[in-house]
C-alpha cells in the first residue's frame, strides 16, 4: 500500500490547506524545532483512525483543531485526507474498482469525527480495518513516535508486552474478542 498524498486543513499548526506529495523513496522531513514535523506524523495516524487524544498530545480530540494565534482566529474544524495508490487492489470490495483511494477524516467542534472513503461516508471501524488488513494503521509499529524508544526501554513489563503484541500483530485479536464478548 503506497501513500501518495497527505492533505491537511486546519489540523494543528497546518491552518492553511497544505498538500504534501509523498513520492516513492521519500525518506525525510526536515525543519527547525516546532515547525510541525511531528504534527505531520500525527495527521497520518489520525486519518487512519487513531482515537486516543493522548496519542495526538492532546487532552481531547478537538485539540487537533487549529487553536488560533495572536494573528489568526481558531478554526472550527480540522480535516486530513490521505490518498492511497490502489492499483494493487488492496481496498475492501466496496471501493476496490478505483485506482486511487481518498480517505478523509474531519472533526468539527462539538460534532466529533466523520470519515469518508472515496466520497462515501464510512465508519471509523471501516477505515481502521482497511489499514489493519493491509498491515498498517494508526498503531503500526512502522510509526515510531518521538520518545517512544526510551519509553520502550523504561516501560514496565505489562506495557512493554502491549508494545510487543502490537508489533506481533495480535492486538487486533484482543479487540475482536472484546467485541465478541460484548455481543
Ligand atoms: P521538534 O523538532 O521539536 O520535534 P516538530 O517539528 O516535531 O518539532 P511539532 O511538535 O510537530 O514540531 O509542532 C509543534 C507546533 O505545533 C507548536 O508550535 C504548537 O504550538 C503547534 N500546535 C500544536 N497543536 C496546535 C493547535 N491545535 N493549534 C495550533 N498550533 C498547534
Ligand atoms: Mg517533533
Amino acid at each position: 500500500m503506497q501513500f501518495t498524498r497527505l492533505r491537511l486543513n486546519g489540523f494543528k499548526s497546518f491552518v492553511d490547506p497544505t498538500d504534501l506529495v509523498i513520492q516513492a523513496g521519500l525518506t525525510g522531513v526536515v525543519g527547525p524545532n516546532g515547525c510541525g514535523k511531528s504534527n505531520l506524523l500525527e495527521a497520518l495516524r489520525w486519518v487512519m483512525g487513531e482515537n486516543r487524544p493522548t496519542a495526538m498530545r492532546g487532552a481531547g480530540m478537538e485539540d487537533v483543531i487549529f487553536a488560533g494565534t495572536d494573528q489568526r482566529p481558531a478554526r472550527h474544524f480540522a480535516e486530513v485526507t490521505l490518498q492511497l495508490d490502489n492499483r494493487e487492489r488492496v481496498a475492501p470490495a466496496a471501493f476496490n474498482d478505483a485506482d486511487t483511494l481518498d480517505i478523509v477524516r474531519r472533526i468539527t467542534r462539538d460534532a466529533g469525527s466523520a470519515y469518508k472513503i472515496n466520497g462515501k461516508e464510512a465508519r471509523a471501524r471501516d477505515v481502521q480495518m482497511l489499514f489493519a488488513d493491509a498491515s498498517t494503521g494508526a498503531h503500526s509499529p512502522a510509526l515510531v513516535r518521538q520518545g517512544q524508544i526510551s519509553e520502550l526501554i523504561n516501560a514496565k513489563p505489562k506495557a512493554r508486552r502491549r508494545i510487543l503484541e502490537e508489533a506481533a500483530g495480535i492486538s487486533g485479536l484482543y479487540q475482536r474478542r472484546h467485541e465478541a464478548e460484548l455481543r
